[in-house]
């Protein structure tokens, strides 16, 4: 059967390590972004050049329409999806909650949380033996912060994430039978952009010396995690949490 995988916000960071591990492991890989198109067709051009499958699609996992698109792109494209990575996540600048205003925390919640509900709806759609699919993995990127909390910089994510760890749970009791594991990678902090949406992108850097292997991680570290749990060798694994944190 062709592994085919989506995975949300592959354009840039641990998406983009998730799509060219994915690729090199025989998937053909549809990536999604949101505003960089460049980044993401230049990870659709590596894979390529790689002699991998690859597609980048501007959907906004926020927005129903774009997610329901998407996976109809897909579906044309690449044939039924087995994979996917709910990955496509945001916070915004370091902050209390009490400065925290209504319109912030919902977008937090918009794409942090229903993006990756609805993204999990199709997937389960398409992979599910009750709905005659062939089964799949999913695996959701949550944060070490939904265990932290990320007092005075992004309550409001950290609680986003956690919502994804009870995602998790729940769908992974809910498909078990149906041939579809899902999973969760919770990385502490990771070299990427995101630090710089939250105003500090030195950020890694400042708390290093917290953690205790003193350093912080690197997307592909993330991303063999991920392909580790929708691979076979991880075929009795489901409902699972890895942290990939450095041991915080
Ligand atoms: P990043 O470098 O900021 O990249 C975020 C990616 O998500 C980009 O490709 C962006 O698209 C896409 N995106 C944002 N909003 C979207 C939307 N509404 N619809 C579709 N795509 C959207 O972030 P990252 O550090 O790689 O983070 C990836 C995941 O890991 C996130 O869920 C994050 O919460 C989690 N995580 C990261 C860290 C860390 O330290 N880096 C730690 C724990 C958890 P554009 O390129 O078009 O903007």
């Amino acid at each position: 059967m062709k592994k085919v995988m989506i995975v949300t916000g592959g354009g840039r960071g641990i998406g983009a390590a998730i799509a060219r591990l994915a690729a090199r492991d025989g998937y053909a890989v549809c990536l999604s972004y949101l505003n960089n198109e460049k980044s993401a067709n230049d990870v659709v051009a590596g894979i390529a050049g790689a002699g991998g499958e690859a597609l980048a699609v501007r959907a906004d996992v926020a927005a129903e329409d774009d997610v329901v698109r998407l996976f109809r792109q897909v579906d044309s494209t690449f044939g039924r999806v087995t994979a996917l990575v709910n990955n496509a996540g945001i916070l915004e600048k370091q902050s209390r909650v009490e400065d925290m205003d209504f319109m912030r925390i919902g977008r937090i919640f918009a794409t942090n949380v229903v993006g990756s509900f609805i993204c999990a709806r199709e997937a389960v759609r398409r992979m599910s033996t009750r709905h005659g699919g062939p089964g799949g993995g999913i695996v959701n990127i949550s944060s070490r912060a939904s265990k932290l909390g990320a007092p005075n910089e992004y309550v409001d994510y950290a609680a986003s994430k956690a919502a994804i760890d009870t995602l998790t749970i729940g769908l992974a009791k809910e498909v078990a039978a149906e041939g579809i594991r899902v999973n969760t990678v919770s990385p502490g902090v990771i070299y990427t952009d995101i630090h710089a949406s939250g105003g500090e992108p030195g950020r890694v850097d400042r708390i290093k010396d917290s953690i205790p292997m003193k350093r912080g991680g690197h997307p592909d570290e993330v991303a063999k995690a991920v392909l580790w749990l929708l691979s076979e060798e991880a075929s009795f694994t489901t409902g699972a949490c890895i942290d990939v944190s450095g041991g915080r």
